[in-house]
């Protein structure tokens, strides 16, 4: 089974994606990552969407990615006498350290370290940006506000705090312990929330120890600021633009899209573009106009991945929301223009011998009519500097490893095949990624393919070998004396 696109489909999973037959047609319906969001759900819910998801891999032979995303230092307010209270304009709103209900002028904030980091003039937005604060005094237990912009405040409503640096841990204990279950079931990607540093990515690195890889959430002004040292800490980024709209104006969301993508592909890591891609189809079964425009400028930018949240998490049209994102993708990949901007926008890297040999690979798929880009990869890293190249061919990513196999899943034109046992000749690779190339529908036996390979085997970072190989067995043996 292969898909017929390049960029891939992150869903996350949530109450109305709960089930083995959603899940499953979700897959179907071209969803190669599943993300489970830690901030909802038990973690009782979570190892069963786990399960889930092991189980339609199982049943179907293809690698699935799972992602799990952490909450983060994620700031809420405390809880009101009648669940909820008008703010209105002009008026004082303080903000205290009192476990008390709140009412109509304060409530609890129980965050004193942010206490700590605020000025008089700073501004404080509730409720997704919708409530606006604007500090005028504070000390290490209050701060008094001026209502800008009012609304209605409820209870545990989220609090963003845009131009501070917050003195907070990159992991809290929920992060932690969260981190360590997630690990403990077996995921392949980390999502961080608010990194505000490159600190907070390696504090991350060190709890996982090794057993999953780190992409770091834009969302903060602060990532923005430190980006290159947060892109290179971590092992790819998500454009967290609901909350990065939020704590920037949303007219500056599309530029920083723009110019995180090109950052990200450069450095050939993955970039997923998230959040509200298709979020009119929570309750309708047509998005709209807007957002199939929306995704499909996340494609022609060149993301490695687009994400659905509420949409297939809880919404009334989980499976259409991905087969709708599937046909926008397939269409914008077929359009001449595409390729244009993908080639216009590629960044030559060439400073090793592998990202000779991938160019290399790209350039002959490219002149000649070559099938496949066939990689043989024991840590991954060859078949990201492929990817950077955004060849005009499929890459199939073989490996014996089936963590690497599945973690690839996310990566922008790759098709991922666990290899029976790790292979020890280069004739017996080629051999395999033509059997593989063939039987997944890439190439029929009067087509050739690319292979890349390291010699010696299974040491990860040595690629430094390229064949182009007939896809007919018996050419394979006539042609290659050992
Ligand atoms: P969230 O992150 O859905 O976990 O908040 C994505 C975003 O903020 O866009
Ligand atoms: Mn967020």
């Amino acid at each position: 089974m292969r898909r017929m696109r390049c960029v891939k489909i992150v869903a996350t999973l949530g109450p109305a994606s709960n089930d083995h037959a959603t899940i499953r047609a979700l897959f179907e319906a071209g969803a190669d990552v599943f993300r489970l969001n830690m901030s909802h759900g038990s973690h009782a819910d979570i190892a069963a969407r786990h399960a889930i998801v092991r189980q339609v891999e199982a049943e179907t032979g293809k690698p699935i990615a799972i992602l799990a995303d952490l909450q983060g230092p994620k700031l809420r307010v405390g809880a009101f006498a009648s669940g909820a209270t008008e703010l209105e304009e002009g008026n004082r709103f303080r903000l205290d350290l009192d476990p008390a209900p709140g009412e109509s002028h304060r409530v609890c904030l129980p965050h004193p370290e942010i206490f700590a980091a605020l000025e008089p003039g700073s501004t404080l937005l509730v409720n997704d940006g919708k409530i606006r604060l604007r500090v005028e005094e504070c000390g290490p237990e209050f701060a008094e506000t001026t209502v800008m912009v009012g609304g209605t405040i409820s209870d545990r409503k989220g609090v963003n705090v845009p131009d501070v640096v917050l003195p907070v841990a990159a992991l809290s204990e929920k992060d932690k312990a969260d981190l360590d279950f997630a690990c403990e079931l077996g995921v392949e990607w980390l999502a961080l929330s608010f990194v505000q540093r490159a600190a907070d990515v390696t504090e991350a690195r060190e709890r996982a120890a090794g057993r999953a890889l780190l992409i770091a959430k834009i969302e903060k002004p602060s990532a923005l600021t430190e980006f290159d040292e947060i892109l290179a800490a971590a092992d790819g980024i998500m454009i967290a633009r609901g909350d990065l709209g939020v704590e920037l104006p949303v007219e500056s969301v599309p530029p920083i899209q723009k110019r995180l993508i090109r950052k990200a592909r450069s450095a050939a890591k993955p970039v997923i573009v998230a959040t509200q891609m298709l979020e009119s189809m929570i309750t309708s079964p047509m998005p709209t106009r807007a957002e199939v425009s929306d995704v499909a400028t996340a494609i022609y930018e060149g993301a490695d991945a687009v994400m659905l949240s509420a949409e297939s998490a809880a919404g009334n049209y989980p499976i259409d929301a991905v087969s709708t994102m599937d046909r926008v993708a397939r269409q914008v990949e077929s359009d001449p223009t595409y390729r244009d901007i993908i080639v216009a926008s590629r960044v030559m890297q060439r400073s090793s011998v592998a990202d000779g040999i991938v160019a290399a690979a790209r350039e002959i798929a490219e002149t000649t009519d070559i099938r496949a880009i066939c990689c043989f990869t024991e840590s991954g890293h060859t078949v990201n500097l492929v990817a950077r190249e955004r060849p005009s061919v499929p890459i199939i990513a073989l490996t014996s490893v089936p963590g690497v196999a599945r973690r690839l899943c996310l990566i922008w034109g790759t098709h991922t095949v666990i290899t029976d046992e790790p292979v020890s000749r280069f004739k017996e690779a080629v051999l395999s990624a033509v059997r593989a190339a063939r039987r997944d529908g890439f190439a029929e036996s009067e087509h050739q393919i690319v292979v890349t390979a390291g010699l010696p085997f299974n040491v990860p970072g040595s690629t430094n070998i390229l064949r182009v190989a007939p896809c007919e067995e018996r050419l394979i043996f006539r042609s290659d004396p050992e």
